[in-house]
């Protein structure tokens, strides 16, 4: 399996992060090696002084398809979780300011913690769906799928134009504002509406 990522898809993370609005979704991927389950907690790696959280929705992918007209997309995914994109932020910063790829600081192990993941029928309002973030007890981040830039449909609609989707691949769409630092000892709590879907440390 894959991990598909949008970047820059919430105006006010964006905004935050001094990047402009993209015109069509920013993609980048992640390996499965990438990805950290079960609460299980995140060790803080030591080539980077800068770890961001970054709370995101993510579809899991159910059949495979190119080419996804958007009017089929909404029948590609059929489960919904949280994820953190744990982001090297120093490294980040420094590909961008050279104009080089961000896979250092996107796709490294475990940089992708993810949740159990909810069938998508037991989810009443999917086009206003909040999730949160809190870090130790304060609310950190919070998000609502009708901020979304690109709709989850859109973002199938346009990757599968380059990139095959298969059963199994996991999408993350994007995160909302309020991003910032990990350190080691910090407790991360993720919340789609009032579920409790996120629970580990940084360590
Ligand atoms: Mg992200």
């Amino acid at each position: 399996m894959k991990i598909i990522a949008v970047g820059r898809n919430y105006i006010e993370h964006a905004n935050e992060l001094k990047n402009e609005i993209p015109s069509e979704p920013l993609i980048f991927l992640k390996p499965d090696t990438a990805l950290l389950k079960n609460n299980e907690a995140f060790y803080y790696p030591d080539f980077s002084k800068d770890i961001h959280y970054e709370l995101e929705l993510v579809l899991r992918v159910c059949k495979e398809g190119k080419h996804i007209s958007e009017k089929f997309a909404t029948n590609y995914y059929d489960q919904i979780g949280l994820g953190i994109d744990f982001t090297a932020r120093d490294i980040q910063e420094k590909h961008k300011q050279n104009g080089l790829p961000w896979e250092l600081a996107k796709a490294f192990d475990h940089s992708a913690s993810i949740s159990k993941m909810i069938p998508k029928e037991e989810i009443s309002y999917l086009y206003n769906l909040n999730f949160f973030l809190d870090k130790n007890n304060e609310r950190v981040q919070h998000g609502n799928t009708s901020k979304l830039i690109f709709s989850f449909e859109k973002v199938i609609t346009f990757v599968s134009q380059y990139i095959t989707l298969k059963k199994g691949d996991l999408i993350f769409t994007g995160t909302p504002a309020g991003v910032g630092p990990v350190k080691v000892g910090d407790h991360l709590v993720g919340y789609l509406e009032e579920e409790k879907l996120l629970d580990f440390h940084i360590k």
